[in-house]
């Protein structure tokens, strides 16, 4: 998976909406035996909603909400633009913002250090102090969504509870995979619980969850040294190594410009179910399928 410039639509594929780099593609998709599933974006629609609000002991659901949206507003991630949107209030601007990618954001707000992301990022990059209780609540609003926790100057502010939905086609898809002689593997830097549920709704027993960007590039070179031929597909930033490490890297169409530029195929729709049609296409245009 070799980033180039073009990619090119080649006769019934670019009517489907698959752009395929170059004719070279098409042979790796012959030996592929699996396929590595990136969860947001690629097997749910990416648009999430806030479905539950938890301040801190002290802290005015209002504020929590503004200060969230405060940093996120300067995000693209579909959970920064979920809690950005909640926000009933409008927000300070922030300054110094940076995106740590499968992890979280950071910037300065009003004067105060804000982080907002994954609860375990915030206990364990930047040491926020989370008294039991409260670590119990975050358990529990991990078994429904995915959980934005957010820290001023170092204290706990409060969580946000952000959910996503399965694309209606993903679960279809993952069968057709099967049908191709395919293992699906899910493969998210969402929570286990969150990632599980997923999983289970659209028939995926394979699953790694908690990933950082660089342990998604792991997985997927693991798998290739226990000699699988891994197909990737995922949307983000954080799936851009994995997809360029992949013996085949799709990018869904709606992505961003990294996962795209280091795929070698491109779904324009974003349907999975196209995924099955381009290596079933690849593989009968070389006389191949199964
Ligand atoms: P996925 O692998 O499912 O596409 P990511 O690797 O992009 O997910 O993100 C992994 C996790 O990191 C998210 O589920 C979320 O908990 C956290 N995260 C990523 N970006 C942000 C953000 N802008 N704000 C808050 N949390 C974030
Ligand atoms: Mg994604």
């Amino acid at each position: 998976a070799t980033p180039t410039a073009l990619l090119v639509g080649t006769g019934r594929g670019s009517q489907l909406g698959i752009l395929i780099r170059g004719p070279q593609v098409l042979e790796q998709t012959r030996r592929v035996d699996t396929i590595v599933l990136d969860k947001t974006g690629t097997v749910t629609s990416g648009v999430m909603s806030v479905t539950e609000v938890h301040p801190a002991e002290g802290v005015a659901r209002d504020e929590l909400l503004a200060t969230a949206a405060a940093v996120e507003a300067a995000s693209e991630h579909p959970v920064a633009r979920a809690v950005a949107a909640a926000s009933p209030v409008a927000w300070p601007d922030a300054e110094a913002f940076a995106s740590h990618a499968g992890f979280g954001v950071q910037a300065v707000v009003n004067g105060s250090a804000v982080v907002c992301g994954r609860p375990s990022w915030l206990r364990e990059q930047w040491s926020v102090p989370i008294p039991p209780a409260t670590a119990a609540l975050l358990a529990d609003l991990e078994t429904r969504g995915t959980v934005v926790a957010v820290a001023r100057d170092g204290g706990y502010l409060g969580a946000i509870v952000v959910a996503d939905t399965v694309k209606p086609t993903s679960a279809a898809a993952v069968a057709r995979f099967r049908a191709l002689g395919l293992e699906p593997v899910l493969l998210t830097g969402d929570n286990a619980v969150t990632a599980r549920r997923v999983a289970g709704e659209v028939g995926i027993d394979t699953v790694h969850a908690g990933v950082s960007p660089a342990e998604k590039l792991d997985v997927v070179r693991a798998l290739r040294s226990d000699g699988r031929v891994v197909a990737m597909v995922g949307d983000g930033v954080n799936d851009a190594a994995a997809l360029a490490a992949a013996d085949l890297g799709l990018a869904m169409g709606g992505g961003t410009d990294a996962a795209i530029a280091a795929s070698d195929i491109t779904i324009v729709s974003g349907d999975l179910l196209v995924v099955a049609d381009a290596i079933r296409l690849a593989r009968r245009t070389l006389g191949t399928i199964k």
